[in-house]
Parts: C-alpha cells; structure tokens; sequence
C-alpha cells in the first residue's frame, strides 16, 4: 500500500476511508501457521471483533481459518460469509442463556465461562458439547484495561473455582469437549504465557473427553517504532514442544487452537483522512481532520498511539503537531507527533487501523462511518459504502409533537 495507490483511493472514494490489504492479512495467517507447523492439528480461529466486514471474513475462509465469534450477530455474519457452523467457536461473556442456546442450535461451539450458565444449559442440554473459559489469573502486561486475566476480571471462570466446575460437570452428566482461556492482549514475556498454560493443561486432565485446548489470544504487534512485538516464533517452537508432550500424556491427539484479532489484521489496515483545518494557538499547531473519535476510538479509548503519516507531503520538513478531529468534544488522535509539514487537504496516514477501528466507529456527531476499501489481488475493492443521511436516519421514530 504505497502512498500514490492511497491517495488514488482517497480521491476515489472520498474520505474518510478505511483500507486493509488483503496481502499482509494473508501473510500474517501464514506466519502463523508457519509458526506452529510442529503441531499435528492446529486451529486458527480469526476474531471476528476485530475487524467484522463480511469480504474480510470471506477472506479469512478462503485461507481456511475458522471464527472466533462473541455475539450471535457475529456468528450469523460468519455464516452468511460461508463458514461453517462447526467452524466457529462462539465466545461471550455475560451473555443470556437463550443467546447461547440460540448459537448452540446453529451448531457452533459454545464456550462458557461462568458457573450460573454453564449449570443452566448443562441442566438444559447435558449432550450438546461445551467449551469453558478458565480464568488464570495470569497478569499478560500491566494494563487492566486489557489484561483480562487477573483477579478482579469478570472474564472466565477462576481456576480456584475448579471443584465447583467439576461438581456441575458431573452433576448435569454435560460433556467438555474443549477448554479455553484469553488471558488479554499483550502476549510480551513468552514465559508468562507458557505458565498460564500449565495451569491450563493441568486443568484440562480433569476433563477427559476434550478435542481442544484454546489459548486465547494476547498476541502484540508493534504500534510505533521501538514497540515489542510477541515473537510468535519463539512461542510456536516452545509451546508446540510443550503442547505435543501434554498430548501424548493425556492420550489423545488433541487440537490447539487460537482466536488472534489484531495479530491477523491490525497492521493490514490504515486509516485516511483530510485535514480540513491547520490552526495554530499560542502552544500548538493543530491539525484537525474530517474524523474525529466516531471512527478511530483507540487513542481516546485506550490511550493508542497510531503512527500518522502526512502521505501528501512525504518529504516536506517535519514540523510537530497535534492532530485531533472535528466533533464537538476532545478527540486527540496525538499530541506533539514529529509529522511532514500539513498544509489542508493534505492526507493523513494512520497507521495499524485494521483491528478495533471500524468495528468500533459510531455515528456521534450524527456523521457518517466511513467508507471500507480491500485491496484483494492488486485491485481496490469498496467493500463497504461511506454512509448516508438515510442510515442516520432510518430507525428513527417521528412522533406527532
Ligand atoms: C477479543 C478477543 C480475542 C482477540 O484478541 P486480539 O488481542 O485482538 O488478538 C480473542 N479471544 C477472545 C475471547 C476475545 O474476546
């Protein structure tokens, strides 16, 4: 995706506008596989959340990956994209027993991962086969905003909650078929994934019919120079070893799967917009593009420092500036960032947009989401319409006032 087939889309189909490149989504699935290839069965299931567009999930089946899904939304999208049902895994938490059920009836797998639902459908439907999601309590970074595993986290069920799971299990006669765990979203010290997955492979001797064990996601990729990336390399060779020696203890060849997002798309995908504005105040040189937190969250959100890019001006003298957006409330996408001098209209660039980024977008501000463009086989494909007046307007309700 150089800078002359950007700036073409942007003129093309306006902006803002998302673009992914279907070549590294496809690149990044490969590493991968590559990485685990010493495992007999392994399993990619893509995370839906991450990025949702129907022509990037059929990307995604046509490279043979399943779903990690987390709503039943997300699960009929997968189908309608052509994937199987036993091809994807569904994922929620602190969802309603009839959304699970619902899902079940599709014929995806469900995974649990509380004690009141899983007793319930258990109670209910002692034969369709469940996952559940063990909570380690292994601190993955030190964020809480997105480590999921710890103590305080409503995600999974506690290992220390182990003799109250098995009573359920053998209570309701309900059959385990997989046991899970997603430990948050920075895999950075290979050695503290390693160990949660002990605990989890003590765990899953408990359990004697199991087809898989899922180990999450977590897997980090750079955001801006100098960031650590998790060297899937490393953790392929360590915990493929690990993996097939637990498999011929437990005594059965067993399936390891994973449900990546941002590992598979968050480097695929830039985000453009134009700058509508350059104003200078006593301290800060702004520039004010047509987006704002509506459609790239992640730095409000979260704190995320996306690389921005002035790919109008690639060679112009680099000047410091603070980019923010045009809603009607503070939306700093960066403070101070070292960019090529910005004259408006110029373009922007930001950088690593595939994941978390359309998926979160909204219409505050009642403005439009942007448009979605793929870059599939060497062409630019609109693989989603820039919305209209219509869209922001279709289910609302005129009363007689
Ligand atoms: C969001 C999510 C993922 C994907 O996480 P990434 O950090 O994007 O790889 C995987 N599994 C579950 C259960 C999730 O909720």
């Amino acid at each position: 995706m150089d800078n002359t087939t950007l700036l073409q889309i942007a003129k093309e189909y306006g902006s803002p506008v998302y673009v992914y490149d279907a070549d590294k989504i496809t690149a990044q699935y490969k590493r991968l596989t590559k990485a685990f290839k010493n495992v007999n069965s392994l399993r990619l299931n893509y995370a839906v959340k991450a990025l949702s567009n129907i022509s990037v999930l059929k990307l995604f089946n046509s490279l043979g990956s399943g779903l990690d899904t987390v709503s039943i939304q997300e699960v009929q999208l997968g189908l309608k994209a052509g994937f199987k049902p036993e091809d994807i895994i569904f994922t929620p938490n602190g969802v309603s027993l009839e959304e699970i059920e619902n899902v079940a009836k599709l014929g995806v797998q469900i995974n649990i991962d509380n004690l009141s639902i899983l007793e319930q459908f258990g109670t209910k439907h002692p034969k369709i086969p469940v996952c559940i999601r063990i909570n380690p309590h292994v601190m993955a970074g030190g964020n809480t905003n997105i480590s999921v595993g710890h103590i305080d986290s409503k995600f999974g069920i506690s290992i220390h909650q182990i003799p109250l799971l098995l009573r359920i299990v053998e209570n309701t006669g309900m059959n385990i078929n997989g046991i899970h765990m997603h430990t948050g979203s920075d895999i950075l010290d290979i050695d503290v994934f390693l160990y949660a997955s002990e605990i989890l492979f003590e765990t899953a001797k408990n359990f004697p019919n199991l087809d898989f064990i899922d180990f999450g996601s977590g897997f980090k990729v750079p955001y801006k120079a100098g960031d650590i990336e998790t060297n899937i390399e490393e953790l392929g060779k360590k915990l493929s070893k690990r993996f097939n020696e637990f498999s011929k203890e437990y005594g059965k060849e067993l399936t390891l799967a994973f449900e990546p997002g941002k590992f598979l798309v968050s480097e695929a995908g830039v985000f453009l917009a134009k700058v509508n504005v350059v104003k200078q105040t006593t301290s800060t040189v702004f520039a004010q593009v047509d987006s704002g937190f509506n459609h790239l969250i992640r730095p409000m959100l979260y704190g995320s420092q996306h690389d921005i890019v002035n790919i109008s001006n690639p060679t112009g003298r680099e000047r410091f500036y603070s980019v923010v957006g045009y809603i009607c409330e503070t939306d700093t996408f960066a403070n101070n960032r070292r960019i090529n001098e910005i004259n408006e209209g110029d373009i922007l660039c930001f950088k690593n947009a595939g994941a978390y980024c359309f998926t979160m977008a909204s219409n505050y501000n009642s403005r439009y989401r942007p448009a979605e463009v793929l870059i599939y086989k060497g062409k630019s494909h609109l693989i989603r319409k820039r919305e209209t007046f219509e869209d922001i307007i279709h289910n609302q309700v005129e009363i007689a006032i």
